[in-house]
């Protein structure tokens, strides 16, 4: 049994090795460069895993024999991307959105040259009203300004007509976005869901790698959160989650993303921070919350005070969205086991990394 468990596993190796070099010989001949994304395209396509993937390499490599970043970016997001589904959604709503505003600016262009036809008629009449051959030139005008009165009237009905339709597409716009955002917030504490959170960890990770810049990651998580919902009730465990939210929220700059990333469990995706100002956001937070006297609404009790464990980890090159969390999250659990309601930092617990590794 363990000796075909382990032909299994040789062979399993030797085929992901030739699997790997073939992927690494044709990102050499095709570009663009052995990126991980690069190579994520590659190797699926040189292991037939994903035949459309594969035609539409096709396609990009009919253009030329060299893949920019570009064409790779274009080929990991439409068939590779974990998020695809929700980044498509995304784009199409954004999509909707623009097509929206630029309807929107035909409108009030429309209505802006109704107007300016309406003044310029009505200079012209002016002008003409002081000219030499005044009774002919009046008779004239006065014919034109007839003629055009009907004109005028059918103009204003379609400005009447387009100024209801303006608004009923700024309805229609605030009921899109108000969708978005729905869709994108948690609704027991009113910030980003898990979605957002991941959608927005993948483009932070991005760019902290393009960029260089870095990146920090902080999980958060309510201590003995159980017991609390079994002394309480589970209504006002959720105030406490809100709470936390809260906490969050006011800790962090606009440009950073806090998210609820499941049941009493955080996120704070912190970019442009090095761990160590992500670690004064973290403190910070928990000191927010252990400083909280919390008291029941209905009655008025005292329920004493809550902690939260936090931990923290640094965006490294080569990192993915998961080995961040990974990373974040073992600092997290490395904080439970140092008694609780403590921020612990990567580079604290690094011993255990390499050993892991
Ligand atoms: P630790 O300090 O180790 O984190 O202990 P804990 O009790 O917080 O952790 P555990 O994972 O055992 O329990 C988490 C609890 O969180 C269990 C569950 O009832 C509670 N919880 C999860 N989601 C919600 C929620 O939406 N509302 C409320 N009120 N409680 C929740
Ligand atoms: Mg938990
Ligand atoms: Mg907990």
């Amino acid at each position: 049994m363990g000796a075909c468990l382990m032909v299994a596993r040789t062979a399993d190796d030797t085929a992901a090795t030739r699997l790997a070099g073939e992927a690494m010989r044709h990102i050499e001949a095709h570009g663009p460069s052995p990126i991980p994304r690069a190579y994520e395209v590659w190797y699926t396509h040189v292991a037939g895993r994903n035949p459309m993937l594969s035609k539409a390499l096709a396609t990009e490599l009919a253009e030329g024999e060299r893949l920019d970043a570009g064409a790779i970016d274009r080929l990991y997001d439409q068939f590779l991307s974990p998020n695809r589904m929700a980044a498509q959604a995304e784009k199409a709503s954004l999509g909707v959105i623009a097509e929206i505003d630029s309807v929107m600016s035909t409108i009030d262009e429309a209505l802006g040259s109704t107007t300016r036809y309406g003044d310029s008629l009505k200079e012209i009449s002016d002008d003409l009203a002081v000219s030499v051959d005044r009774d002919l030139i009046r008779d004239v005008v006065a014919r034109l300004v007839a003629a055009t009165r009907d004109t005028a009237a059918a103009n204003r009905a379609l400005e009447t007509r387009l100024k209801e339709t303006r608004s009923e597409v700024q309805d229609l716009r605030q009921a899109l976005e108000s969708i978005r955002t729905e869709n994108l917030t948690d609704p027991l504490t009113t910030i980003a869901n898990r979605k957002h959170l991941d959608n927005t960890l993948i483009a932070a990770i991005d760019h902290a790698a393009l960029s260089g810049e870095p990146l920090t990651l902080l999980m958060i998580d309510v201590d003995h959160f159980k017991d609390f919902n079994d002394t309480w009730g589970h209504l006002t465990g959720d105030q406490v989650l809100r709470l936390v939210a809260m906490s969050m929220k006011g800790a962090v700059r606009p440009t950073d993303t806090a998210a609820r990333f499941g049941g009493e469990e955080f996120a704070i995706i912190l970019p442009q921070s090095s761990l160590q100002s992500g670690s004064l956001v973290a403190e910070r937070i928990r000191q927010t919350v252990m400083s909280r006297e919390l008291v029941k609404r209905s009655t008025g009790e005292a329920l004493g005070r809550i902690t939260v464990s936090i931990g923290a980890a640094a965006f490294r090159a080569g990192d993915n969205a998961m080995m961040l969390i990974e990373r974040a999250d073992r600092c997290l659990l490395q904080a439970k086991r140092a008694g609780r309601n403590k921020t612990v930092l990567e580079t604290e617990v690094e011993q255990d990394f390499s050993d892991v590794a």
